[in-house]
């Protein structure tokens, strides 16, 4: 059996490892800073733990991170990464340099079981969950190589392969683990977890006592119309969706923001736009249109330009809150789950 990974557990379980163990109190904090905020991929390297203990973490757990098999930058500091994990699935995770923000975007699950058709990763279908281990690790990735430059992660957000919402209790794990000041310390604020809409999720979000903002992925404004782009809305009309996201607005003081890929001649309309106000008007929101980004084998067309421009003035014309994500945009860049698709396509380049 392969060794349980120390990135999985949470800080409390960790303590009563070491505490089953005999070790005092503080040694759970020495660990955990080491793994979290040291970023330490061995035990040897805890320098101030006693050499036994050492060896014995060793032979408990492993701090092994998922190992990069592909890698592909734009030229204009954004890199997407390919990770092999430990079972020889591959996920990918995305680092965005934009301004002084370091953001890095992550995946949650292997493939996705929502299937919306215009996502690489829902074509791809569903394989399995991550770990919370496999989630962070995705951040102390990129979080190793910035460091050489001097440089932390900023921002995180939600928006990789995967439905986090549906990985709940792996995904939590994880940001929590992330926000923890006595390693990573990431302020909740600066993480953000998009969710196509999963009702039970969001609200369950909502309890968690965690300022982490919420996208949610609506890409139509009648339910007949988000029935054929997101098959979970069968499940959780856009009332239901909305109501949701009014009570984390409420219970954490966020805004909320609403994603709304623009697919041409399917959602981007004026009509389309002059519904969406109708829905979010009076509401805490932000809209984040994303024109479609293509990818072999997914059946639309990105909007024309003038569409896009018309589609966001009428928002704000109806006094809806609303920025297109261009090139530079987290969806676009990281592309849902585009880099496997790139590399089955042979036009990735491999690492040096
Ligand atoms: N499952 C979650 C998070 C991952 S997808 C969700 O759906 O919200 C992150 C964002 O990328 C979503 O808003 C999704 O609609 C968008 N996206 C997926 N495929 C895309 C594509 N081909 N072009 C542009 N945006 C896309
Ligand atoms: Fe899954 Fe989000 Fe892609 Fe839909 S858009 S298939 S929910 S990852």
């Amino acid at each position: 059996m392969a060794k349980p990974n120390l990135l999985d557990l949470a800080y409390p379980d960790l303590a009563a490892e070491l505490a089953a163990w005999g070790e005092p109190a503080y040694r759970a904090d020495q660990v955990w800073g080491w793994a979290w905020g040291e970023l330490a991929t061995d035990f040897g390297a805890m320098t101030n733990l006693p050499r036994d203990l050492r060896a014995r973490l060793g032979e408990a757990f492993t701090l092994a991170g998922p190992v990069p098999i592909a890698r592909q930058g734009d030229g204009e500091g954004t890199e997407k990464v390919l990770l092999s994990l430990r079972d020889g699935q591959a996920i990918e995770a995305v680092l965005i340099r934009e301004d002084g923000r370091r953001t890095v975007c992550i995946s949650t699950q292997v493939g996705c079981p929502v299937g919306c058709p215009f996502c690489a990763t829902g074509r791809m279908g569903y394989v399995r969950d991550l770990t919370a281990g496999e989630i962070a690790s995705q951040v102390l990735h990129f979080a190793r190589e910035l460091r050489g430059a001097g440089e932390r992660v900023t921002h995180v957000v939600v928006m990789g392969m995967g439905e986090p919402l549906l990985n709940y209790d792996a995904t939590l794990q994880a940001l929590r683990n992330l926000n923890d000041p006595r390693g990573f310390a990431l302020g909740a604020r600066r993480v953000t977890v998009s969710t196509v809409g999963v009702v039970p999720g969001i609200v369950r979000l909502a309890g968690e006592g965690l300022q982490v903002n919420l996208a949610v992925s609506l890409h139509a404004p009648t339910d007949a119309l988000r029935r054929e782009l997101v098959p979970l809305a069968e499940r959780w009309p856009l009332a239901d969706v909305l109501a949701a996201a009014d009570r984390y607005a409420s219970a954490t003081g966020r805004r909320v923001s609403y994603e709304y890929v623009l697919l041409r001649g399917v959602n981007d309309r004026l009509d389309h736009a002059r519904g969406l106000a109708r829905l979010l008007r009076g509401r805490l929101a932000h809209v984040n249109l994303i024109p479609f980004n293509p990818a072999p084998g997914l059946p639309y067309q990105p909007p024309d330009p003038d569409a896009v421009d018309a589609f966001r003035r009428e928002l704000v014309l109806h006094s809806v809150d609303a920025t297109v994500r261009r090139s530079r945009g987290v969806a676009i860049e990281a592309g849902c789950g585009q880099l496997r698709g790139q590399r089955a396509d042979g036009a990735l380049e491999q690492p040096s």
